[in-house]
């Protein structure tokens, strides 16, 4: 018999495995290849680069230049000569145009007033149109044999003859000269980039592809050419975070959740056992809480608002409508600290109800988990549902400062109540506010309630800004409010170090205080180190006047709530985020007394421009909401987006409040885009990996 060769190519039925690549083929997985790949790249290179957060070649490629600048030299005509590439200036004398062939030739001769040269344009007949004597040209090139050889010119404004270097954003220790050149050797790989946009998106859309969207990036010939490419990434980014965030509404609405009716006897007594009448921004947003837990898909509502704005009365709203229907409420804070102060507020309005209360923290015993089944509202740090803390039918859970959270451990969450066959209605509080842009765009599947003013009767904190010379000025002014029976806090330098490093750094700091400035107080500190039972002692005391300043780091950030500390004074403020400054601030402010901030900084000339903006935005303005538009503003919207807000990788390319028009148009063609397997969904679940879009 003759044996029958098997075609294993493309003509044969029968698939080979694998298809092997052809040689065109990109081949994405080279893209993450580590730095030290490149020339130039060695151990301790690889090190300064990955603080920047640059690992892979794929990191450099989508690490977006700041700005472009132009680096060839302008020199005077007369001056004309060497073999660098330069730029020159000046005005057209004489146009002459001529046709050879189908060659059309148009001579230029242009001077500055120092001397005169010609230049020649191939088949650039418009040209003769544009130019006439008197006109401004600019011209980058070198001197060739017959005048000047153009590469790029300009008529009047244009910005093609500058050089377009891209600048990176770069730390101390990297050069953005040396990152220039390692963007430019990555730059082939961007042959590699697998493009996921459908070819009918991109034809409709009129965006080139994404490997000649990276080019142009990086190396640009202009500006425009640049923004080009800059603007196809960013559309990629937002269109694959609306796919992502509509499948998660999806999934959502497919998932059950316990209807909850209508609000019952325990909800009116609990409004009369509050001393006060809630807000009108706190009965909106209690609407339309109640309006999500009627409804039989699980709520996943964004309660948002300043500090000291009235969250917490809204949040044990809800988990009361848990209770009153025979559930379980759950509350979730992220520091032990601030579980054990959202216990403290609501333990007694709960007994004075006769809903039972517990707080589970890591430190608590077996049989005191135990007892989480049983109790009617659970407060705990999210070791609650890490370490495996059995609900017994959970309907309300409220996630608090949910910013600082890992998705991981929302999905946990939620997970966790599923395997008992429904998913909780959940609430996540934030405090630090998320500007109406940015929810639109990462939040765009959560409703959000806001409640924009703070209850009545609070004066705005006066904030100020010194130099280090003028601190002991403050800590006179300090002294004189302490004897007034004020009390303070000291926030300490935010430095890069270790916890127990900055543990030291506070203890030292609150030493020298007591024997210097503050001989005549109490002073107190707190820092990450401090046992829980101490910091709880600690804590009782500063609130009943027994202590009068904590000198403290960056843990009084949240929760901490002593009405009577009036004054915070916050050292090496310009190293501090917009964002945590505001919520350090808002620990003062919390009472009926004028409260003072005070931001310690270097000299004004020794910060750098942003810092500046920060703390000038600081000192004009206690809206948190303002400061967060601004905030999204100085850092251009990236950065916010990181890990652990949204669950998703950063935006490198979008610029979620200049690229509205972008976002409208993702917006706009994501519900046409299919939902079958594709690249495009591929590339969804690339970005949003590790997040919680199945719930
Ligand atoms: P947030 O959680 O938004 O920081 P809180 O809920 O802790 O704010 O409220 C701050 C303080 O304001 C608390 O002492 C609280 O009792 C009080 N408070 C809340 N709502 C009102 C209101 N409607 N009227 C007066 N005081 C209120
Ligand atoms: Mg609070």
């Amino acid at each position: 018999m003759t044996p029958i060769r098997r075609l294993t190519g493309f003509a044969s039925l029968d698939q080979p495995p694998v298809w092997p690549a052809t040689r065109r083929c990109p081949q994405p997985r080279r893209l993450d290849a580590s730095l030290d790949t490149l020339p130039g790249v060695g151990a301790t290179v690889k090190r300064k680069l990955a603080k920047l957060g640059l690992e892979t070649v794929r990191d450099l490629l989508e690490h977006r230049p700041r700005r472009y600048e132009a680096a060839a030299p302008e020199v005077r005509i007369a001056a004309l000569g060497g073999e660098e590439e330069v730029v020159i200036a000046g005005e057209v004398l004489d146009v002459s145009s001529r046709r050879r062939g189908r060659l059309t030739i148009v001579k230029v001769k242009i001077s500055d007033g120092t001397a005169t040269v010609s230049a020649t344009f191939f088949n650039q007949p418009w040209l003769a149109q544009q130019l006439a004597p008197g006109v401004r040209m600019r011209l980058r090139g070198k001197p060739g044999r017959y005048g000047f050889d153009v590469k790029a010119y300009d008529v009047g404004d244009g910005d093609s003859t500058a050089d377009f270097a891209p600048v990176y954003p770069a730390g101390e220790e990297v050069t953005p000269k040396k990152i220039r050149a390692l963007v430019a050797a990555a730059l082939p790989y961007a042959h590699d980039v697998y493009d996921p946009l459908p070819a009918d998106v991109r034809v409709r859309e009129q965006l080139p592809l994404k490997c000649d969207a990276f080019a142009a990036v990086h190396h640009p010939s202009s500006g425009k050419e640049a923004e080009v490419g800059r603007k196809r990434l960013a559309f990629e980014e937002l269109l694959l975070l609306q796919i992502g965030i509509a499948r998660r509404a999806a999934e959502r609405e497919r998932t059950l959740a316990p209807s909850l009716g209508e609000p019952g006897e325990l909800i009116a007594r609990y409004r009369k056992a509050l001393p006060f009448a809630l807000t009108p921004y706190q009965e909106q947003a209690i609407r339309e809480i109640d309006g999500d837990l009627a409804r039989t898909a699980p709520m996943q509502r964004l309660l948002q608002g300043d500090v000291g704005s009235g969250k917490t009365v809204v949040a044990l709203y809800a988990l009361l409508r848990a209770v009153e229907n025979g559930r379980q409420g759950a509350l979730m804070a992220p520091t032990e600290t601030l579980a054990e102060q959202h216990f403290l507020t609501i333990a007694d309005l709960c007994q004075e109800l006769g809903v039972t209360c517990a707080l589970l923290t890591s430190a608590s015993r077996k049989r005191e988990r135990g007892l989480a089944q049983q109790v009617d509202v659970v407060v705990g740090t999210h070791a609650l549902i890490q370490e495996g803390v059995e609900l017994r039918d959970l309907a309300v859970a409220v996630v608090d400062e949910q910013h600082r959270f890992g998705v991981e451990q929302r999905s946990a969450l939620i997970k966790g109540a599923l395997t008992q066959g429904r998913a909780p209605h959940v609430l996540h509080m934030t405090a630090t506010p998320i500007p109406r842009t940015l929810a639109l765009t990462v939040y765009g599947d959560l409703a959000v309630s806001e409640i924009a003013k703070p209850p009545a009767s609070r004066k705005p904190i006066e904030t100020r800004w010194i130099s280090e010379e003028q601190a002991s000025a403050a800590y006179t002014r300090l002294t004189r409010l302490l004897a007034e029976g004020r009390q303070a806090y000291v926030v300490c330098p935010l430095i890069e170090a270790s916890e127990t490093t900055l543990a030291r750094a506070a203890e030292e700091e609150a030493e020298r205080l007591q024997r210097a400035e503050l001989r005549d107080f109490r002073v107190g500190c707190l820092h990450g180190r401090v046992k829980p039972a101490e910091r709880r002692e600690l804590m009782a005391r500063f609130k009943v006047g027994d202590l009068d300043v904590l000198v403290a780091t960056t843990v009084i950030e949240v929760g901490v709530d002593v009405p009577n500390a009036t004054v915070m004074i916050v050292q090496e403020a310009d190293r501090f985020g917009l964002a945590q400054l505001h919520q350090l601030r808002g620990r003062v402010g919390r009472g009926a007394e004028q409260s003072y901030c005070l931001l310690v900084s270097r000299a004004k000339e020794e910060l750098t421009e942003t810092a500046q903006k920060r703390l000038e935005a600081l000192v004009a303005t206690t809206d948190g909401f303002e400061l967060a538009e601004i905030d999204l503003d100085l850092r251009g919207g990236g950065a916010f987006l990181g890990t652990r807000q949204s669950g998703m990788s950063d935006l490198h390319f979008a610029h979620i409040r200049r690229d509205r028009p972008l976002l409208e148009r993702a917006r706009a063609i994501c519900g046409a885009v299919s939902v079958e397997p594709s690249p495009l969904q591929d590339a969804v679940d690339e970005l949003f990996a590790g997040a919680d879009i199945e719930a």
